[in-house]
């Protein structure tokens, strides 16, 4: 019912030629992938990625876009910048953003907000921080960033949108979520998404994302809730990226 999506954010990571090769390397090996595949590589290398993705089967994705339409906004990049290049897809809101560059669940809002308006499907990422887990509150905060997150997104968009539950401590760490505690956790997401805009909720894709691998994607992917999966270090090797979408 729900397609899986297999994202590769690749951070700020590989130069436009390197982007090419890892898309070369990458284009057999997932040419016959049952999940949609989509890499998101840094914005200087989005036109590089383009040209080395056409005719595949994978998408381009963005790791981030401001939410005004243009003007003085020094460094930014805007809706339209990206889809003049052909992306399809963008990460709001990772976790490396809210805490290095001041995000905000209202600036992730406006930029959901702003993805949908212009066609592109933001892949909104929530999740809680180590101590917020250990204080039991995991729930509530993935609730209260999902329902902030989707403020105001109309009844018919809400079905576009791509959530992505990473669990801060599990992002480059090595630790990964048990598949039972990230299935829970998506529950509590999906029913968050529910009690603001009913069922359409069973039709929004929510992944899971933190230190997702070749060797946990099959049992990840296994679970009722988990639709998806946002990867980081292990999109960067052509053949480890393979195994998970082809989980
Ligand atoms: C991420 O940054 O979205 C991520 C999940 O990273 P990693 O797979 O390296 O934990």
């Amino acid at each position: 019912m729900r397609k899986p999506i297999i994202a590769g954010n690749w951070k700020m990571n590989k130069t436009p030629d390197e982007a090419a090769a890892l898309i070369n390397d990458l284009k057999p090996l997932v040419a016959s992938a049952q999940a949609e595949v989509v890499v998101c590589p840094p914005a200087t290398d989005l036109a590089a990625a383009a040209a080395a993705l056409a005719g595949s089967n994978i998408s381009l994705g963005a790791q981030n876009m401001d939410y005004h339409d243009s003007g003085a906004y020094t460094g930014e990049v805007s809706a339209d910048m990206l889809l003049g290049l052909g992306v399809k897809y963008v990460i709001i809101g990772h976790s490396e953003r809210r805490e290095y560059y001041a995000e905000t669940d209202e600036t992730v809002n406006l930029k959901v907000l702003k993805a949908l308006e212009k066609g592109l499907t933001p892949i909104v990422c929530v999740g809680e921080k180590l101590e917020e887990r250990e204080s039991g509150v995991t729930a509530e905060v993935v609730r209260k960033q999902t329902k902030l997150a989707l403020l105001n997104v109309a009844q018919g968009d809400v079905a576009k949108v791509v959530v992505a539950y990473e669990p801060i401590w599990a992002i480059g760490t090595g630790k990964t979520a048990t598949s039972d505690d990230a299935n829970n956790t998506i529950k509590e997401i999906r029913a968050a998404i529910k009690e603001v805009f009913g069922n359409v909720a069973e039709e929004v894709r929510i992944q899971y994302g933190g230190s997702m691998n070749p060797k946990n994607a099959t049992e990840l992917m296994a679970m009722s809730d988990i639709d998806g999966g946002l990867i980081g270090g292990a999109s960067l090797k052509a053949e480890d990226f393979s195994k998970v979408v082809n989980y």
